[in-house]
């Protein structure tokens, strides 16, 4: 059992992971190995005190360097479902189960709307995760949506499982080139009855399929942990960084605006101190 799971290694999951590592909690650290890719896109960040004007990609940088002085390791496995126990927390990544006494959601905001259908389908043709379900489409046709080049490892992994891979990618200039997967249009809907069969592309065109897989960046929170006490695509918090769900805080972006990394490291600092009460209480 973990102290804490922290999901997120941009700024918010970066500033609760040092203050857990100063306390010696045992904990495990979910994100993209690049860290913040939205820190990364900015191109001149001007109000993080103490930097002057500095980029992006300079800023991630630093972070990176702060957390290996720290002795700090992240796990890029995605995180797809976080359950509640009576008194404990079991999170579910790339179908491995974690046990926790605490968890905090630092998974930025999602910015793009599920698809129609999509919440409908989950679990039944829709999935989230290549490694958990793909083998369930051996021979099979499926659509898949790619959602950043780093995902692309999971297209290949599903285009040797199934027979036809319909891609349709959420970034310019998708290079997979494979002799099964045919590039589509964006995705407007996936449909069916007791599972998902069909999609619909914008402009019309309707394909059969037998699965559909999103591998986005992020998913939405109510998706990750249901129950969670959702205002629109943010995470209702207090003060404390608390959530309506006992064990489990948020910071960042996901819980609202404005979004802003000061904002982020601040509400990381807050709900790892939160946190580490909590444990200390022995809840
Ligand atoms: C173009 C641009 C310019 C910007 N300029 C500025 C600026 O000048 N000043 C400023 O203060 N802010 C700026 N921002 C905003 C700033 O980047 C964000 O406020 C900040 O990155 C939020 O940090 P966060 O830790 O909350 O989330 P993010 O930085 O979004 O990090 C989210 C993390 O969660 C991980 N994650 C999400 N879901 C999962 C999952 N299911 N499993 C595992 N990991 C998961 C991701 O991999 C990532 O590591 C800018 C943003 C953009 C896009």
């Amino acid at each position: 059992m973990y102290d804490a799971v922290i999901i997120g290694t941009g700024p918010a999951g970066l500033s609760a992971a040092i203050n857990l590592k100063l306390h010696e909690k045992s904990f495990v650290w979910f994100g993209s190995a690049g860290y913040s890719d939205k820190v990364g896109k900015s191109e001149k960040i001007a109000n993080y005190p103490g930097l002057g004007l500095i980029s992006g990609n300079e800023l991630n940088q630093r972070f990176f360097e702060h957390a290996r002085e720290m002795g700090l390791e992240s796990t890029d496995k995605k995180v797809t479902n976080v359950m509640p126990m009576d008194d404990y927390l079991m999170v579910l990544a790339d179908n491995e189960v974690y046990e926790t006494k605490t968890l905090l959601l630092a998974t930025g905001v999602l910015t793009a709307k599920s698809y129609e259908g999509e919440d409908e389908l989950l679990g039944r043709g829709v999935s989230y995760c290549a490694t958990c379900d793909g083998f369930l489409y051996k021979g099979k046709t499926i659509a898949v949506f790619c959602g950043a080049p780093r995902y692309e490892h999971e297209v290949e992994y599903l285009a040797g499982i199934a027979e036809k891979v319909y891609l349709s990618a959420g970034y310019p200039d998708c290079k997979l080139d494979l002799p099964n997967v045919e590039k589509i249009t964006p995705i407007k809907a996936v449909r069916g009855g007791m599972k998902a069969s069909q999609i619909e592309l914008h402009g019309g065109t309707v394909i059969d399929i037998d699965g559909l897989f999103i591998l986005r960046n992020a998913v939405a929170p109510g998706t990750l942990v249901p129950g969670i006490e959702t205002d629109g695509p943010h995470i209702v918090v207090n003060r404390r960084q608390e959530t309506n769900i006992p064990g489990i805080y948020a910071a960042g972006d996901c819980t609202g605006r404005p979004y802003q990394i000061a904002k982020a490291v601040g509400e990381g600092n807050i709900a790892a101190h939160e946190m580490l009460e909590y444990m200390a209480k022995g809840k």
